[in-house]
């Protein structure tokens, strides 16, 4: 993958080019209830099913006796028997250390030196990872099967609020799968594609709407078996921007699946007995909740007595439930400062919101009627084979999508060969960050830009994208030119840097292109440098700003004694003075970060009397009328450039 990998905009394909075989790219979404494979098929995406002609896979899968590896139906019936090998939710436990799992279920969980964790099974000991690629494989083996062809890549999707060690998690574990990604999408933003939301309304050339009504804010209310998701997205010209997201990571079907079960107990007063007891009441209690779906009442059959249940009671026992995912939505909307009126769709994703009660409280939520036209349960497989299908190179539609993410920082160089980073890695693009910096020197009037791209601290352990130098920078006392640097990332990936002078408005810029050639073995190798050297990068860091630091002072100190040391110091004191610069020199060159901010701190204090006297000379000459920048800044031919 290249650095700011997006596709390029369509071109409308010439007509005379010969017919190219299509190549298979596949729509994974890799539930933490159900996992769904999609693909484009004559022009639109369907869910592959399985031999009993269910799409949905089970996300269980059970390490049984001789050495079998069982993914799916079966695995998840044999939970409640075989409960510590059998791994349901394995989603939860991807790039998860222990500290951050909050419920361990009924398994034995070991740690490991890399902070990840591994389920004790009678099969050994498997990672989330190893146990997520049983089910990308068993989804992938669907396809292989149906299609009777090898596939050529994947799109798999990942919740919005997925950190880099969770995404990385499922990589792993496609390539385990022997799956090629092709890239990892949002959850939210795969059912804004399913929907169509990606392609422009209005495709008259002639009229192309304007800009500002091209701008769509969605939401997308995402209640599946086990968790709720909220996501506010934007989207501007094809790229979708996560503006907010929220949820409960304990929430869901079978929270309301236990609320029905409950109740049952509670009315019949016949709680169940055994685990296959508990397993029964619970398939009897989300076969009642799927019937409500579609009938007004249905009757529960419980240790001989049937109990009836009517849609307004079952929505009344789920109201509380409802009531915490609708409180999500508007902390989500004030986080993004939307008011539910700046919301253009509402998507419903998760067989959870095929239930009435549930789309009512969304409709009432955002004051609008959700979208339902697609399954719920399918939209982000169907979503993510659109896009796959895009990306393996099927030109399927008049537009591509533009959408990604940076995949590492973008910064500059600071003093100390130090890197700031300006745009952090993950975010979506186009972005623009800005920030201001100033100058090092007295009287400096240029200044240089290092971009850099990369996660470490130090310039020399970063990637060097581009430099430019800004001149003209009218001269000033070090530290009081204001120069703001713009980084822009553009739809297409084009990053432009661009620093301005603020008083003067002076400006120099430039275009870099940083798709230029790094594969995804490159970043990953980077990311992983990055985590690994993070102590020893701190601690030089320290030591880097303490040495720059000292160079300020001592520049400072320095130009200060060439002013009007002769004036203002006697001999002895300017001696001390000088005697002290010469000790933090060396110190700057050999000591620890601890030894030089020591010495800094000394020579602040040594020179504080030189400092007084140096105020009152100067508020008595600007009394006299004379500019107090005559004695403070420094001759303009001094001046070089500095990062
Ligand atoms: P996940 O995203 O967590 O993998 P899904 O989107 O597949 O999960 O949602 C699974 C949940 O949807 C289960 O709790 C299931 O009971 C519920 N569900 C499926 N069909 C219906 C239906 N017809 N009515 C209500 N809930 C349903
Ligand atoms: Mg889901």
């Amino acid at each position: 993958m290249p650095l700011l990998q997006i596709t390029e905009p369509g071109q409308p394909q010439p007509q005379s080019q010969p017919p190219q075989p299509r190549r298979i790219g596949l729509g994974i979404d890799l539930g933490t209830t159900n996992s769904l494979v999609a693909l484009m098929q004559d022009g639109t995406p369907q869910t592959l099913p399985d031999a009993a002609g269910n799409p949905l896979l089970p996300s269980a899968v059970r390490y049984a006796e001789n050495r079998q590896i069982i993914v799916g139906h079966a695995a998840r019936q044999a939970a409640e028997e075989d409960p510590q090998n059998t791994l349901l939710s394995v989603k939860r436990y991807l790039g998860q250390g222990l500290t951050q799992i909050a419920d361990t279920g009924p398994y034995r969980l070991l740690p490991t030196e890399q902070g990840t964790i591994l389920f004790a099974t009678r099969q050994g000991n498997i990672s989330p990872v190893q146990a997520a690629a049983q089910i990308l494989t068993a989804l992938a083996d669907r396809a292989r099967h149906a299609l009777q062809a090898e596939v050529d890549g994947a799109v798999i999707t990942v919740p919005a609020y997925f950190d880099d060690a969770q995404r990385q998690a499922t990589r792993d574990a496609a390539m385990l799968a022997g799956l090629k990604v092709l890239r990892l999408l949002n959850e939210p933003t795969a059912a804004a594609i399913a929907y169509g939301l990606d392609q422009p309304q209005n495709q008259d050339p002639e009229h192309p709407p304007p800009d500002q009504e091209t701008d769509q804010t969605v939401a997308i209310y995402d209640l599946g078996g086990g968790t709720f998701d909220i996501s506010l997205l934007r989207l501007h010209r094809g790229v979708f921007e996560v503006l907010s997201t929220g949820g409960n990571a304990t929430l869901g079907g079978d929270d309301i699946d236990q609320l029905i079960a409950d109740w049952l107990v509670e009315k019949t007063a016949q709680p169940p007995t055994s685990p296959a007891e508990i397993r029964t009441l619970r398939n009897l209690a989300r076969t009642a909740k799927e019937r409500l779906t579609t009938a007004e009442s249905t009757t529960l059959d419980w240790h001989g007595q049937r109990t009836p249940l009517t849609r307004p009671e079952f929505a009344t026992l789920i109201a509380p439930l409802l009531g915490k995912t609708t409180a999500a939505c508007r902390r989500a909307l004030r986080d993004a400062n939307l008011k539910p009126a700046d919301i253009d769709s509402v998507i419903l994703v998760g067989g959870s919101t095929r239930t009435p009660a549930v789309r009512r409280a969304v409709a009432d939520c955002f004051g609008r009627e959700p979208l339902t036209g697609i399954d719920p349960d399918r939209v982000v497989a169907l979503g993510a084979a659109r896009q796959a299908d895009r990306l393996v190179g099927n030109k399927s539609g008049p537009d591509m999508l533009l959408l990604d993410v940076l995949p590492l920082s973008l910064g500059i160089e600071t003093m100390g060969g130090l890197t700031e980073k300006i745009i952090h890695r993950n975010t979506p693009i186009p972005v623009s960050r800005a920030q201001e910096f100033t100058t090092f020197k007295d009287g400096q009037t240029a200044l240089k830009i290092h971009v850099l791209q990369g996660e470490r601290e130090l310039v020399a352990d970063n990637r060097s994208l581009a430099e430019f130098t800004l001149r003209g920078i009218p001269p000033m006392v070090a530290g009081r030119a204001k120069v703001q640097v713009t980084f822009q990332v553009d739809a297409d990936g084009l990053l432009n840097v661009s620093a301005r002078e603020q008083t003067t408005g002076k400006l120099a810029e430039i275009q870099v292109k940083p798709a230029h050639g790094l594969s995804d073995q490159e970043i990953t190798a980077m990311l992983r440098a990055a985590y690994e050297s993070a102590r020893t990068d701190i601690d030089q860091r320290s030591l880097r700003e303490q040495q720059v630091e000292a160079d300020r002072l001592h520049e400072a100190l320095h130009a200060a004694l060439a002013t009007d040391g002769d004036a203002l110091l006697p001999p002895a004191e300017r001696k001390t003075l000088e005697q002290a610069l010469a000790q933090l020199k060396q110190t700057r060159e050999q000591g620890t970060a601890q030894q030089i901010a020591r010495e800094i701190e000394r020579l602040a204090k040594l020179s504080e009397n030189y400092a007084a006297r140096r105020l009152d000379t100067h508020a008595r000459a600007a009394l006299r009328g004379r500019n107090i920048a005559e004695y403070a800044d420094r001759p303009t031919d001094r001046a070089k450039d500095h990062a």
